[in-house]
C-alpha cells in the first residue's frame, strides 16, 4: 500500500502483510517525520446483499 509523508511528501510502499497490529509508525527517510499508517479494511465494505425473493 501507499503511504505518502505528510511533511515531505516523500512516497513509501508498505508492505501491509508486515504489519502485525492495525497500525505501524515509522520514520520518514528523508525528513524524520514520525509517519503513522493505518491498515486499510480488507473485506468487502458494505457489500449489496441480493437477498432476490425467489
Ligand atoms: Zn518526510
Amino acid at each position: 500500500m501507499l503511504v505518502i509523508c505528510e511533511e515531505c511528501s516523500k512516497k513509501y510502499n508498505i508492505d501491509e502483510s508486515k504489519m502485525k497490529g492495525e497500525r505501524a509508525r515509522f520514520t520518514c527517510q528523508e525528513c524524520g517525520h514520525i509517519i503513522v499508517v493505518e491498515k486499510q479494511a480488507g473485506g468487502p465494505a458494505a457489500a449489496p446483499d441480493a437477498a432476490a425473493p425467489q
